[in-house]
Formats: structure tokens, sequence, C-alpha cells
């Protein structure tokens, strides 16, 4: 069993900011994670999508971000067990033990729980026989645009993510279509005026009210997608790909039966450091839950540094913490 000062289970944007948090205050980590890559929604869902609202980059995508998170932990040597979901937490003398379903073991002081939505999933369309289409021309998530030019593509849901892949697919698929049961979308507003524009335009086709009916094709490749409008009407829609985006399922899997203080799959926690209900397990970013909240990753930033601040003395019992910019502390090697 190894042993470390920290371990962080989720290794999203927040988890890895937290490995570069703790590093700066002599805390060493290990880190978990269920998917085989660093990076959480960013990584998963969204990798080629411009950030924003990350201060210091005007623009960032979100591939990137997670690059330079991971180059900004280095220097404190995390180990990164990917692939992992942590399945056990249990206490022991001096801390915690996490155990994965592969048989990981790691004994640590303190735990960050930095699971965003949990263990996520995409919510799957409960369309017959989809399973032998996916990962073939039925995608949850678009890992690389390019992937899509000259293909006829049908992009079903109400959402941002749906707006979103439908502004940046437009100049790349042979053909777009739109599939909403209402014309209503539940969307960044200057999105929708931009894809509404680009519907007046004949650049793609917006079929309103409708939803998913059935798939046609063979062997996993898609030949048609049929939809159905609410009287049971339906339309043949010939496509090479559909992209059903019907937001995230959230499953808090284990995490669920730690014995921390939960509200609607977030874990309770103090605002000013991130405790839980369960003395040494913090918990921040997307997972953390209390007033005022935002699930943004600047405001993960924030709790990973104070919910670092807050484990010190429970790794370093007895010495005094005094804070220091990083300016004046610097980081190894630099
Ligand atoms: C399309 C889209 C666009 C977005 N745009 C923005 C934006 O512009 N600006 C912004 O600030 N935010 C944006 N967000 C939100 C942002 O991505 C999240 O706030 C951020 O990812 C939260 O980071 P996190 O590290 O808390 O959680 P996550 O990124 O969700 O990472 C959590 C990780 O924990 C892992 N995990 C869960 N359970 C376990 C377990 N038991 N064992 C091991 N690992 C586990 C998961 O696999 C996951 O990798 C966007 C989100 C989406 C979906």
């Amino acid at each position: 069993m190894s042993e470390t000062d920290v371990a962080i289970v989720g290794a999203g944007p927040v988890g890895l900011f937290a490995v570069f948090e703790c590093g700066m205050l002599k805390m060493r980590c290990h880190v978990f994670d269920a998917l085989d890559m660093p990076g959480g929604q960013c990584t998963a869902l969204y990798p080629e999508k411009p950030i924003y609202d990350v201060p210091g980059y005007p623009k960032i995508e979100a591939l990137a971000l997670v690059e330079r998170l991971a180059e900004q932990a280095a220097p404190f040597h995390p180990v990164y067990h990917l692939g992992a979901p942590v399945t056990g937490l249990a206490r022991v003398d001096g801390g915690f033990r996490l155990t994965t379903a592969a048989g990981i073991s790691v004994a640590a002081r303190a735990v960050i729980v930095a699971a965003g939505v949990g263990a996520f999933g995409p919510n799957r369309p409960p369309l017959a026989g989809i399973e032998q289409y996916e990962g073939k021309s039925v995608f949850y998530l678009v890992k690389q645009r390019e992937a899509f030019r000259g293909k006829r593509v049908v992009i079903a849901g109400g959402g941002d993510s749906a707006v979103d892949w439908t502004l940046s697919l437009a100049d790349v698929a042979a053909k777009l279509y739109v599939v909403h049961r209402r014309p209503k979308f539940r969307a960044a507003p200057e999105s929708v005026t931009r894809m509404d524009a680009l519907a007046k335009s004949g650049k793609i086709e917006m079929v309103v009210p409708y939803q998913l009916g059935r798939l046609e094709g063979d062997g996993g490749n898609l030949a048609a997608v049929v939809v159905a409008d609410l009287d049971g009407g339906e339309r043949r829609i010939e496509a090479d790909v559909l992209l059903p985006f019907f937001g995230l399922a959230m499953n808090l899997g284990p995490i669920a039966h730690w014995g921390l203080n939960l509200d609607h799959n977030h874990i309770v926690v103090a605002p000013e450091t991130g405790a839980t209900s369960a003395p040494g397990i913090f918990a921040i970013g997307d997972i953390a839950r209390y007033p005022g909240k935002l699930k943004l990753i600047l405001c993960g930033f924030s709790e990973a540094a104070m919910a670092a601040h807050a484990i010190y003395p429970l790794v370093h019992p007895g010495e005094a913490l005094h804070f220091e910019y990083s300016t004046t502390k610097g980081v190894p090697h630099a």
C-alpha cells in the first residue's frame, strides 16, 4: 500500500490545481480518476471549445488549459492513478485508506474530493439498438470537429451543448439538422440568435418540434434518423452521424456511501475551507455545495487554495503555516 499526504479523488481542472496548491504547502498528492485521462469535463466533453473566463487567459481551449494545469502541478510530482475509480474510502489510524476497483490501495492523511458531477456519463436517448452505433456513428461528445467534415449530421437536444456544437459544426458538416422537441432552446441567447441566423440562411435545418424516434442502418453505420412529432407523424432524415446532447447523468457512485452530508448529489461543505461533515475529508469544485456556489473553474481554483491551507495542520501538525505568495516562495526547479 502506498502512502501520501493528500489523496485527491478526481483529476478534473480543480483536482489538478489542488495538486499545485498542496505542493506549495509541502504536501504530496496521489490523484485518482475514473477516466483514463486527466481533465474531467474539459477533456471528456469539450476539449476543443474555447473557455473565456479563466483569469489571465482571454481565450483558452479546454484541453490546452488542462495541459497547463498538469504542467503547473508537475514540479510537485503527483502520482496519478488514471482509469481508476475510487470505490472505497475507510478511516484508518492517522488518516484514510482509499481503494480502487482494480485493487490499488493508498493511505492518506487527508482526502480532497474533486469529483465534479461524479462518475459522469451522457444521458442516452432511449432508442432501440443504439449501442451498436455508439462510437461509430452516434457520439455523445465531439473530440475533433474535423471528424465530421463532409458528413450529414443530426444534432439532438436543446441546451448549450446542442447549440454550441451546431454553431461549430455548421461549417464542416455537409448537412446539419437540429432536432429539438420544443421551439425554445435553453442556451445562451446570443448563441441561439446565431443559430437562428444559420437556419435562415439555409446553412442548417431546424427540425422542431420533433423528437428522436428510431435509427436505421447496418453494422453500426447509420443510414437515417427517424424523428416523430408530438402527434406521432414521422420524418426520415438521411444521416451519417447522430450527436445526442441530452446532458450529463450525474452519478455520485461510491461517494454517496462515504458518510458525507449530501444535498442533491453534491457534498455540503464549509465555504471557507471545503471541509465536509467528515473531519479530514474536503470537497472542492463542481461537487461542493455551499450558499452562493458557482460551478465555474475559477471558483474551484480558489476552493483548492483554501482547502490546502485547511489541510496543512493535519499533515504538518504543530508546524505554523505562514501565508506566503508564490512570488516569494517560488516553485521547485523554477
Ligand atoms: C460544455 C461545457 C462547457 C463549459 N464551459 C465552461 C466555461 O466556459 N467556464 C467554466 O468555468 N466552466 C465551464 N464548464 C464547467 C466546468 O467544466 C466545470 O466547472 C469543471 O470541469 C469542474 O471541474 P472539477 O474538477 O470540479 O470536476 P470535473 O471536471 O467534473 O472532474 C471531476 C473528475 O472526477 C472523476 N471522478 C468522479 N468520481 C470519481 C471516483 N469515484 N473515482 C475517481 N474519479 C472520479 C471524474 O471522472 C472526473 O474526471 C463547462 C462545462 C461544460 C459541460
